[in-house]
């Protein structure tokens, strides 16, 4: 009898063991306190040329979410920073700011997400959280903003990017995907969509407004879908006939080939909001002029230092403003996030596999390839 009772004991308490230990290794798949470790691409030097790097991120605080990376959406910023357009880079380079996936542990202190939720991290990290812009929930112009990659992170070291299968981020930085939405287009949402959602909503944009969307490429075509939606009478301006199609397909009233100069006459004194977005050198008063008065141009491209456009002020003299825009800040990234699954407000995505980065930073850079390259990150198992 004793011996039925001890045995019954021993099992109970190995069948606790076993459950104790599963509930743990779902929750913790790393040891406390260990850095962990993520494969992805990088670029070795200013070139766009990738090749597989492996690296450590570090480990996971209270505050943090682990995320395993399922698609990472490649901007033309990815470019600029790899080929040093502004600054000096830090080398290995992993790229990608527009990051999706699941989240695979939390931290104890973590309130807004749990393991098996998606989440979205965009090119912001972190932030001092005490400045103006902080208190503003404008973090994106903290002075100790950290960005996504190529950045130096609070413990000093080098931050990378989304072109890798994880990365831990502070909850406060991260966006709640609603969980119906289709990952793989929402990942240019995190920059792409919140780059182009703020301005026109800080510009109040309503219906009837007037607005212009210059370089109608990954930003370009989610600010004509978003500025349909507030209401406006969109008119595109891009370089090439291959985009007037889709251009009507999302709602603009009209297109513009800049290359055609019959196409440009009679735009003077026509809109209330002028969206820039082109990446390179380019005649700003002529935007300028196409502005009413009071018109507001925004400019959101960031072309190279040395191909910076020269501004010739004498237009501004019709009452009219010119300022530029960063990204947004986590509050209204979230108001995006949601407005746009709500709306169903989605960039147009081609998938490919991660082993094709370099023909597809050539291709972009080209012109060849209309709106957005999407990585699966899946591919990074297949080499
Ligand atoms: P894309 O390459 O996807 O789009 C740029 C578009 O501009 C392309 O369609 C391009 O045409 C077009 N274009 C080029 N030259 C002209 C011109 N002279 N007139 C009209 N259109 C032109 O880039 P992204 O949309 O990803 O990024 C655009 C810029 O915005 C980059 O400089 C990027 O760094 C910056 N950016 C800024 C952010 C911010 O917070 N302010 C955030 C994210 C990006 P084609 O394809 O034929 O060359
Ligand atoms: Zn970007």
């Amino acid at each position: 009898m004793k011996n039925i009772k001890l045995i019954n004991l021993l099992i109970f308490g190995m069948m606790l063991v076993t459950v104790l230990t599963e509930t743990v290794t779902a929750q913790q798949n790393h040891v406390p306190g260990a850095a962990i470790h993520a494969r992805g691409y990088a670029a070795l030097k200013p070139e766009w040329k990738f090749t597989p790097y492996e690296f450590d991120r570090r480990s996971l605080g209270d505050d943090d979410i682990l995320v395993e990376i399922l698609y990472c959406g490649i901007c033309h910023t990815d470019l600029h920073q790899v080929a040093e357009d502004w600054r000096k880079g830090t080398f290995p380079m992993v790229p990608g700011h527009e990051i999706v996936g699941l989240v695979k542990e939390v931290g104890k202190n973590v309130r807004n997400f749990k393991v098996g939720d998606h989440a979205g991290v965009g090119c912001l990290v972190n932030s001092c959280g005490k400045c103006e812009s902080c208190l503003e929930d404008d973090e994106q112009y903290c002075p100790r903003a950290v960005w996504t990659y190529n950045s130096t992170d609070v413990d000093g070291s080098p931050t990378m990017g989304g072109y890798s299968n994880n990365i831990v981020v502070t909850e406060r930085f991260a966006a709640k995907i609603p969980p119906e939405a289709p990952l793989e287009k929402v990942a240019p949402l995190l920059c792409a969509g919140i780059t182009t959602y703020s301005p026109l909503q800080y510009n109040h944009v309503k219906q009837g407004d007037k607005v212009a969307v210059a370089g109608f490429g990954g930003l370009g075509h989610m600010a004509v879908q978003y500025a349909v939606a507030f209401g406006a009478e969109v008119t595109v301006f891009d370089i090439t006939e291959e985009k007037r199609q889709a251009a009507a397909e999302m709602g603009a009233v009209k297109y513009v080939n800049v290359k055609n100069a019959d196409e440009l006459r009679g735009l003077e004194n026509t809109f209330h909001l002028v969206i820039s977005t082109i990446p390179t050198n380019y005649d700003v008063e002529m935007y300028l002029r196409m502005l009413k008065k009071d018109g507001i141009m925004v400019l959101l491209g960031m072309p190279p230092k040395d191909q910076a456009p020269i501004l010739k002020t004498n237009a501004l003299r019709g009452r009219r403003k010119i300022y530029g825009s960063l990204i947004g800040g986590l509050r209204e990234t979230q108001e995006m996030m949601d407005f746009s699954v709500k709306n169903n407000i989605y960039p147009k995505v081609e998938l490919i596999p991660i082993q094709k980065l370099d023909e597809a930073f050539q291709n972009i850079a080209a012109g060849k390839f209309p709106f957005r390259y999407v990585i699966d990150m899946q591919s990074l198992n297949g080499q």
